[in-house]
């Protein structure tokens, strides 16, 4: 049993793939208390951030349309501070350094623990 909080945040959640999408959605609204809206590809999600402000974005790398590296370029011309958090499958050694490069925050790779990815949110949303 997770520890339930209610960060009372509104995430952007960048995942084209729906199994992890849907893995986050009960995160995000049963364990951790926040609102989400979803963008199944990197464009979507630059469009959204266009839009609206979000308190966190967690971004997938590898997208159709634009992939999570380019999204996250053009995302921060819009919102230079919103905090993103890269979740991906892909552990190679330079797959992190090109993240933090990009304008990513942070970093958990999948498959991550709930406990883990909540403690993230709540590090990267605290004032
Ligand atoms: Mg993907």
């Amino acid at each position: 049993m997770h520890k339930k909080c209610t960060l009372k945040k509104h995430i952007l959640i960048a995942e084209d793939h729906p199994e992890s999408l849907l893995l986050l959605e009960v995160i995000l609204k049963d364990i951790a208390g926040c609102t989400f809206e979803t963008a199944s590809d990197g464009q979507e999600a630059v469009d959204k951030v266009r839009k609206r402000k979000f308190d966190l974005i967690f971004m997938d790398i590898r997208m159709p349309v634009l992939n999570g590296y380019e999204a996250t370029r053009k995302i921060r011309q819009a919102d230079p501070d919103v905090p993103i958090i890269a979740l991906t499958a892909h552990v190679m050694p330079h797959v992190k350094p090109k993240c933090l490069e990009c304008g990513m925050n942070d970093f958990l790779p999948k498959p991550y623990s709930i406990d883990k990815l909540t403690a993230l949110l709540e590090l990267w949303t605290k004032n």
